[in-house]
C-alpha cells in the first residue's frame, strides 16, 4: 500500500526527526503492508510549533471561509471513497462493504455536517446587555484509536476547524495509513499551512509528548479508560481542556412485549459488526425471563450467519481483529466467561477453522450471564455477546446501570412511550429506541467512566469553543 515515509506538517510532508518506523500490518494474512515514520517529541514540537503560528489568521478567518473549506475537505474525501475504503479493510480488516459504508461515507457526512455547522452556529449571541462571543480554543491535540480510524479523526478534526482551531492529530499506530489519506485530502483543500498536521507514532511517545505539550491547549482523545485517565490526569495538571472518549458496555434491553425476532437480530448484527471493534456496541443482551431460552436460540441462528471471511471480499461481514494483542485479549475473555459460568451457545476461544494466519476470533454467544461476571462488566473489544436475563423492569434497570461504563444502549417495546420511559433512567449517553438509526449530528460520548465531553453535531463543536463576555 501507499504510504508516505514523512509528517505532514506545516502544509508539507517532510522527514521525521527520528528514524524508527512502524510497520502496518494487514490482521487478515500478518503481512506487513507499509511503513510509517514513528514520531518524537522534536516532531511533535514541530507541529505544536506551526499549529501555534498558524492559529492567530485562522480564527480570525469568517465562518462562512471556514465553511469553504471544510465543503472542499468533504468533496476531497469523498473524491477518496475507494481508497479510504480498501485502505481501512487493508490495516484494519474490516469488510470492504462495511468499510465503504460506514468507515468512508460516515466520516463524508461527518466533514459535510460541519461545513454547514460552521456557517450556520451562532458564534454570537446576545444575552441581556451582553454580547456573547463563542471563539476558538487554540491549538487542540487530537489523539485518536484504530477501530472507526477515519470517523474518529473527523469527529474531531473537522468540528476543531470549524471552531477556528488549529490541530496536531496523532492517529492510532495499527491504522496510520488513512491517517495519511486524510492528510492529503486536507492538502488539497488549500488549508492554510499549519492549520492542520500529522504525526504518525507510538502512544507513549508522540501520543504523551502531545498530551503533556504546554503549546496544546485542548486534548481530545479516544481510546482505553487506561490512557484516557493518565492523559485527563495530565490535563488537570496542567488546566488545559480535554475531552475524552473511552470505553464502554452497553444494555440492549429487550422489554416483554417487544419484537424479540427483530431486536435479537438486530442485537447482534450491532455487536458482531467491525468483529465487535465498536465502542458504543450493544454488548449485554438483556431478555426477561419468560423468553430467555427463546432468545439465546434466535441469537445463536443469528450468530451462525456471521463466518469469518476475507475482508477484501464483497460478501464477508466478519472480518478479524485489527491485532495479535487484540486476539489474545478477546480469547483470553471468552476463556475466562467459561470459567466463570457462562454457557457458550456460539463460537469459543479457538482460531475459526482454516485460518492459520490472521488475527481471527470466532463471533461467540454467552448464555447464563450474571452481571458479576467479568464479560457482564469490562469490554471485550471483540465479536462476543453477553445474554442475560432479568426479572422486573427494576431489575433491567439496576442491571443495564451496573457497569463503570455509560456510552449507548437500546430499548425495544411494542410501545413507544414505554421504551422512553425506560430509556430515561438509563445512565447512558446514548439509547436507541425500537432500532433508531445512527443519527451523525447527534451528541455522542458518555457518562461515568466512558468520558467526558461529546462528540458530533452542534455539541461536538461546542467543545472547541470558549466564550467571552462583552457587556453594553
Ligand atoms: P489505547 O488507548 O492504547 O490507544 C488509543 C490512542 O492513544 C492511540 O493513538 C495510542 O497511540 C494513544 N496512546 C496510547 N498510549 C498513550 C499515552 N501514554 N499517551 C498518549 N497517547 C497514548 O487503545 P488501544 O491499545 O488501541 O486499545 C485498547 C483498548 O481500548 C481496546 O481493547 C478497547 O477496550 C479500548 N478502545 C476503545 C475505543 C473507543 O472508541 N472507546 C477505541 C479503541 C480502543
Amino acid at each position: 500500500m501507499k504510504a508516505h515515509d514523512g509528517m505532514y506538517i506545516d502544509g508539507d510532508w517532510r522527514p521525521s526527526a527520528g528514524s524508527s518506523t512502524i510497520d502496518v500490518v494487514n490482521p487478515a494474512d500478518e503481512q506487513v503492508i507499509a511503513k510509517v515514520p514513528a514520531g518524537t517529541a522534536r516532531d511533535v514540537d514541530s507541529a505544536v510549533a506551526a499549529a501555534r503560528a498558524a492559529f492567530p489568521v485562522w480564527a480570525a478567518t469568517a465562518p462562512a471561509d471556514r465553511s469553504a473549506r471544510l465543503t472542499a475537505l468533504r468533496d476531497a474525501l469523498a473524491a477518496r471513497r475507494d481508497e479510504i475504503a480498501e485502505t481501512v479493510t487493508a490495516e484494519l480488516g474490516a469488510p470492504i462493504g462495511f468499510s465503504r459504508k460506514v468507515h468512508a461515507d460516515l466520516p463524508i457526512a461527518v466533514a459535510g455536517s460541519y461545513a454547514e455547522l460552521a456557517a450556520s452556529y451562532a458564534f454570537e449571541e446576545k444575552v441581556g446587555n451582553s454580547t456573547i462571543l463563542h471563539e476558538p480554543v487554540g491549538v487542540v491535540g487530537a489523539i485518536t484509536p484504530w477501530n472507526y480510524p477515519l470517523h474518529q479523526i473527523v469527529a474531531k478534526v473537522a468540528p476543531a476547524l470549524a471552531a477556528g482551531c488549529t490541530v496536531v492529530l496523532k492517529p492510532a499506530e495499527d491504522t496510520p495509513l488513512v491517517a495519511q489519506l486524510f492528510a492529503e485530502a486536507v492538502h488539497e483543500t488549500g488549508l492554510p499551512a499549519g492549520v492542520f498536521n500529522l504525526v504518525t507514532g507510538l502512544g507513549p511517545v508522540a501520543g504523551q509528548a502531545l498530551a503533556e505539550h504546554d503549546g496544546v491547549d485542548l486534548i481530545s482523545f479516544t481510546g482505553s479508560t487506561a490512557v484516557g485517565r493518565r492523559i485527563g490526569a495530565v490535563a488537570g495538571g496542567a488546566v488545559k481542556r480535554v475531552a475524552l472518549e473511552l470505553g464502554g458496555k452497553s444494555a440492549n434491553v429487550i422489554l416483554p412485549g417487544a419484537d424479540l425476532t427483530r431486536a435479537v437480530k438486530a442485537g447482534v448484527a450491532n455487536v458482531f459488526a467491525n468483529s465487535g471493534q465498536t465502542c458504543s456496541a450493544w454488548t449485554r443482551m438483556l431478555v426477561d425471563a419468560a423468553r430467555y431460552d427463546e432468545a439465546v436460540e434466535l441469537a445463536q441462528q443469528a450468530a451462525a450467519k456471521y463466518v469469518p471471511g476475507d475482508p477484501g471480499h464483497a460478501e464477508s461481514r466478519l472480518g478479524p481483529v485489527v491485532s495479535a494483542k487484540q486476539r489474545d485479549r478477546v480469547r483470553g475473555y471468552i476463556e475466562r466467561g467459561t470459567a466463570e459460568g457462562a454457557r457458550v451457545v456460539a463460537g469459543g476461544p479457538d482460531a475459526p477453522g482454516g485460518r492459520e494466519r490472521g488475527y481471527w476470533v470466532r463471533p461467540t454467544v454467552f448464555a447464563d450471564v450474571t452481571p458479576d461476571m467479568t464479560i457482564a462488566q469490562e469490554e471485550i473489544f471483540g465479536p462476543v455477546i453477553t445474554i442475560l436475563k432479568y426479572e422486573d423492569e427494576d431489575d433491567a434497570v439496576r442491571i443495564a446501570n451496573g457497569t463503570v461504563y455509560g456510552l449507548a444502549g437500546a430499548v425495544w417495546s411494542e410501545d413507544e412511550e414505554e421504551a422512553v420511559a425506560f430509556a430515561r433512567r438509563l445512565d447512558t449517553g446514548q439509547v436507541d429506541i425500537n432500532g433508531g438509526r445512527f443519527n451523525p449530528l447527534a451528541p455522542f460520548g458518555g457518562y461515568k467512566q466512558s468520558g467526558v465531553g461529546r462528540e458530533l453535531g452542534a455539541h461536538g463543536l461546542a467543545e472547541y469553543l470558549q466564550t467571552k463576555s462583552l457587556q453594553f
